[in-house]
């Protein structure tokens, strides 16, 4: 039987894993693109269908179109960052994943409350400069990319660079020397089992590239580290560690069940840690869907090779839910 869903994203973030993926479980797929990213999408033999718009802000004027075509649509980054958290609660389509974790992974106090209910190791955190131990990480609550951060020595420091900062809420977090590492994770409701899909590390202008200069040629010079991401590469937990990662990955599921509500959060899902030479991991922050990280692995990872295989990238998971639930006529419980 033809499967009678279409797979919709906005073209950009991890759109072309995700309509891979979907092209590959036997969907239809389509993409919501603008005019300059057209013409690449274009090239792709896996995408059926586009959708223009002038802008990514101007999904909503779509959305009736998209309607009849019996699409169900898959958030990634770029939806909270172009819609945000209002745009995506009122979007009408069949929308892959639960919309109320969106209010607990936007609002810095109710993620720190749930990775804790998590058991996870945090950073600290500090209301007021002068509790701080140094270094610390400064970040907006928007902050996104890495845009929006600074790292502070010390008092003095945080003064200066806090003038240019802007107005709106910071976090005053302790800085965690380290490694860090994202662990990309998959948690199925339909089989109630949490897979592990795939790990990346960010490449981040200009932090990554401060080691390349010798610290006593950057004494004098005046550079902050900032953290953009520009890129993503691949990474393979130790071994012996990977029960902890996995371990870490279950609780922040359960939790999510007990404070959010009885679904909680399923599908994918990131988390952003920094390893310490004690192997501890430090959560800094969860991301509650599909991340650019995931990009590299669009032939399956290590991990998923594991599982399935067969390339299983976490964009073809995702499609690969989907069929399981149309299957077993439990749709409704994956979509929104
Ligand atoms: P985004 O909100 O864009 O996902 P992140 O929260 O991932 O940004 O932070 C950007 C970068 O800042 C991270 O990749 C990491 O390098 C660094 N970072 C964030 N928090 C900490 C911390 N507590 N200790 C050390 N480094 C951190």
């Amino acid at each position: 039987m033809k499967n009678p869903y279409t797979i919709a994203t906005l073209g950009s973030h991890s759109a072309l894993q995700i309509l891979k993926g979907a092209k590959d479980e036997g969907f239809q797929t389509l993409v919501i693109t603008t005019d300059r990213m057209l013409p690449f999408y274009k090239t792709m033999p896996f995408i059926d269908s586009y959708v223009r718009v002038d802008s990514y802000a101007d999904f909503p004027t779509v959305e009736k179109e998209l309607l009849k075509k019996n699409v169900i649509v898959i958030p990634h980054g770029t939806f909270v960052a172009s819609l945000g958290i209002e745009g995506n609660k009122k979007m009408q389509l069949p929308y892959y994943g639960n919309k109320k974790v969106l209010d607990w992974e936007a609002d810095r106090n109710m993620q720190r409350k749930w990775l804790e209910a998590a058991n996870l190791t945090l950073p600290g955190q500090f209301k007021t400069i002068e509790r701080a131990t140094f270094p610390v990480i400064v970040k907006h609550h928007g902050a996104a990319g890495g845009k929006g951060y600074f790292y502070a020595k010390n008092k003095k420091d945080f003064q200066k660079k806090i003038k240019t900062f802007g107005k709106s809420p910071y976090t005053i977090q302790e800085y965690v020397i380290g490694v860090p590492f994202y662990i990309h994770y998959f948690y199925s409701p339909l089989t109630k089992k949490l897979e592990i899909m795939s790990m990346d590390r960010r490449y981040e202008t200009n932090v990554d590239g401060l080691g390349r200069i010798p610290s006593a040629e950057q004494k004098g010079i005046e550079i902050s580290p900032s953290y953009v991401v520009v890129g993503n590469s691949e990474l393979v937990l130790r071994e012996s560690m990977l029960s902890d990662a996995y371990a870490m990955g279950n609780r922040i599921i359960d939790a999510s069940k007990k404070l959010i509500d009885k679904k909680g959060l399923y599908g994918p899902f990131c988390l952003e840690t920094v390893i310490t030479p004690d192997q501890k991991f430090y959560a800094f922050e969860i991301s509650c869907r599909i991340v650019a990280g995931t990009n590299i692995f669009v032939h399956g990872s290590a991990y998923s090779w594991l599982y399935y295989n067969e390339p299983m990238s976490t964009g073809r998971r995702i499609a690969r839910e989907i069929k399981n639930a149309i299957k077993e006529k439990r749709l409704k419980e994956i979509l929104y």
